[in-house]
This record gives C-alpha cells, structure tokens and sequence, in this order.
C-alpha cells in the first residue's frame, strides 16, 4: 500500500491526515468520533475486495470529502492507521539551509500540553523550556502566535461594532479555527456571511513577518521560513488554502503539531526538562493576557467582546459570566451582557457536533445570538488533534 493517493499535494496525501488501512484494526473508534461527536460523517466500513477497513466512502481521498482535518480521528486511533502528514523532516531542512530564516510562532496551547511528553505534571506551563528548546533547534527567532491573536482581537472587535451598527450580519461567528471554517463551508454555505473577515492568529502573524518583520529585519521574504508550532491538525490544510499567499509566497511554510515538535526535540538529543527558562524574542513576542485565553474555549469571544465594551463604554469588562444551555451544557454556553441600551447575547460552542445543533436553530430562527465562537475541537484548541496522545488513560 503506498499511501493515500490525491491530487492535492505532489507528496501524495491530503496535506493534513495520512491513512494507512494496513495498520486498521476496524476498532470502529475514528468512525464513532466523526460520525456521532462531530457528525461529519466521513467515515464508513469499505470493503477493499481482501479485506473491509474503515475509510471514507468510496475509499477516495481525505481532500475530496468534507473531512474538516480536526484530527480528532488521529488522537483516539489506537495503532497510527490515521495520523497528521508530518513535516517535521521539512523544517530540518530549512534549519540546515543557510540560505533560510527560520523562524517558529508557537500557539498558547503547546505551552501548557508539551511538558507531559517529556513526564511533567499535566497542564505544567513550560513556555521558557519550549523557547530554549527551539532556540536550540535552530530558528533563528521564536514568537509568540499571541502577539497574532491580540490583532484578531482587535480586528474582530472592530467588526463587530460595524455590524452592531447595521454593517453587516448578526450573529458574528469567529474565525480563528481553520475546521470550524471548512466546516461551515460544506455545511452551512448558506450563512456564509456571517463568519468574521479575520484570519486566523497564525495566518495574521505569517503575514506580518514576511511583510512589516522583512523590512525591519531587511530580510527578504521569501528568505523566510515561517514554522507553525500548533495544537492543531487542521492548520496543516489552512496554510495551503491559496487565498492565504502574497505574490506567490505563502503566509505559513510549514505546520507542526505539539507530538512533531517533541519528536523534534528528542531527535535533536535535548534534555527538555534541563533547559534554563528563556523570552520570546522581540518585536512579535509580546502580548496581553487577552491572547492566552485563546487556547481554551470561549476565549475569543470573551477577549473581542471585552475590547468593544471598552471601546464603546470606556470601561473595563472584568468577566463574561457564562452559563450553560439546557439540553446541551456540556457543549454549548451562553452570555448576556449589557453594553450601555444594548443587551448583547453570545454564544460559545465546541465540538463540530453541537456548533451544528447551534446553527441549526439560528438558520430556522429558534435561536439568535449577536456574536459566537465556535472551536471544532470538544474542549477547544487545548484539546486539539495534535496534542499528545493520552491513549485512554483518564488518570492524567
Ligand atoms: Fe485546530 Fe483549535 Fe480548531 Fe481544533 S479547535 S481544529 S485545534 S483551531
């Protein structure tokens, strides 16, 4: 078997999950994940003539169905039958090539999930470890994706005040997750207007270091390698939609996730839990707490919604109280908060299966919010496709 054939990479795979039906025990666990938590429905029992595997119907390729690439089939697959294509062989060699600047952005997610594959305690922030450790690697600059995530904050509260003003449609749905998008693109084409415009942090920052870092730096862009280091398998097929290149020259190289990069550190012989705790580098390192926030669901939404209360009161929003929502409280939230005459309703879901349950209603008219987020992963990025296995074990 030599892989799963497309015509969407030379490389031959979906540019974000790699099949492997050789290795499938028909464990069924990929199917229950998509089929009833996401409810995307890509996959299915096929019979390959010698043997029946669990593949997408008509066993085509990953890019010619409506797979949103969460990766949520890659973390509960017990023997590697569905992984994330790897890029990890990529970025070595744009670190060995003299020619190159690399540089790496790491999500708010990788910071608190890398510690517990090198054996530390389960949610051990190891931001300083994780900047020394791609120091070490080779990236010539390490910045921090939040410094991206406070620009979509501030992009996104700036469009919401538009559309509270009649500019546009309500509600107002994030964007900053690549699967949620390509989901509502299969799904939902009707309400296709009401995403935000932003891109999402990673792509934001892509952008502005091949253009406002290449001129400071006087680094010419396509000199420069941008490495994703993302909780995230989707962010793999995002950085290859073409709407996300300039003049040829692609916002993001390469994504990889939380696992590749602990491969990466363990194949350059490092001692993660012995490197000293170092800065990110300067000007795209910095951030506000807003941007953190990111990781967990609901963070979007509560960090744009408090920089347009600020804006539009000139006041400070301490918390966005949220509750859960009968009949689905363990997917879905809601908010109301008063912003002087106003009375604006928020919603938050994650998981793909309730974000459908939510847009259902809003289609039909049952529900009606002014803003909300939507995460495809259940949990949120924290909990993404590409986050260390746990293989089961509900103890850690
Ligand atoms: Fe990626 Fe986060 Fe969306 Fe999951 S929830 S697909 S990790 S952006």
């Amino acid at each position: 078997f030599e892989g799963e054939k497309s015509t969407y990479t030379k490389d031959g795979s979906s540019g974000a999950l790699y099949r492997n039906p050789d290795k499938c025990i028909m464990c069924r666990r990929c199917e229950t994940m998509c089929n009833e938590v996401q409810t995307c429905g890509i996959y299915s029992a096929v019979d390959r003539g010698f043997e029946t595997v669990v593949a997408p119907a008509f066993n085509l390729p990953m890019i010619d169905t409506q797979c949103t690439f969460c990766g949520q089939c890659v973390s509960v697959c017990p023997t590697a039958a569905l992984t994330e294509v790897s890029y990890v062989a990529k970025v070595w060699e744009a670190l060995h090539d003299p020619d190159k600047f690399v540089i790496a952005q790491t999500a708010p997610a990788i910071r608190v999930a890398l510690g517990e594959e090198f054996g530390l305690e389960p949610g051990t922030i190891v931001t300083g470890k994780m900047v020394a450790a791609l120091r070490r690697l080779g990236f010539r600059k390490v910045f921090d994706t939040d410094f991206a995530a406070d620009v979509t904050i501030v992009e996104e509260a700036k469009e919401f005040i538009e559309r509270l003003k009649g500019k546009g449609r309500l509600p107002i749905l994030t964007s900053c997750c690549p699967s949620w998008v390509k989901f509502i693109e299969h799904q939902f084409p009707e309400l296709l207007d009401i995403p935000s415009t932003c891109k999402s942090p990673h792509m934001m920052f892509g952008a502005i270091a091949k253009t406002y870092f290449a001129e400071k730096f006087n680094i010419p862009p396509e000199k420069i390698v941008v490495v994703s280091v993302m909780p995230c398998i989707a962010k793999k097929y995002e950085i290859q939609r073409k709407e996300f290149e300039e003049n040829g020259i692609k916002n993001v190289d390469y994504v990889i996730t939380t696992r590749e990069f602990a491969k990466m550190i363990r194949e350059a012989g490092i001692d993660f839990t012995k490197l000293p705790n170092e800065d990110f580098d300067d000007p795209l390192g910095e951030s506000t707490g807003a941007s953190v926030i990111f990781g967990v669901t609901g963070g979007v939404i509560e960090a744009a919604l408090r920089t347009a209360y600020e804006w539009i009161t000139g006041e400070t929003l301490e918390k966005v109280e949220f509750h859960g929502v009968r009949g689905l409280e363990d997917g879905l939230k809601e908010a109301t908060v008063k912003i002087k005459d106003m009375e604006l309703k928020i919603g938050v879901a994650h998981g793909l299966g309730n974000a459908r349950r939510l847009l259902e209603d809003i289609r039909d008219g049952k529900r009606f919010y002014h803003a909300i987020e939507i995460m495809a992963c259940p949990g949120g990025c924290i909990d993404g496709g590409g986050q260390p296995y746990h293989h089961g074990n509900l103890d850690i």
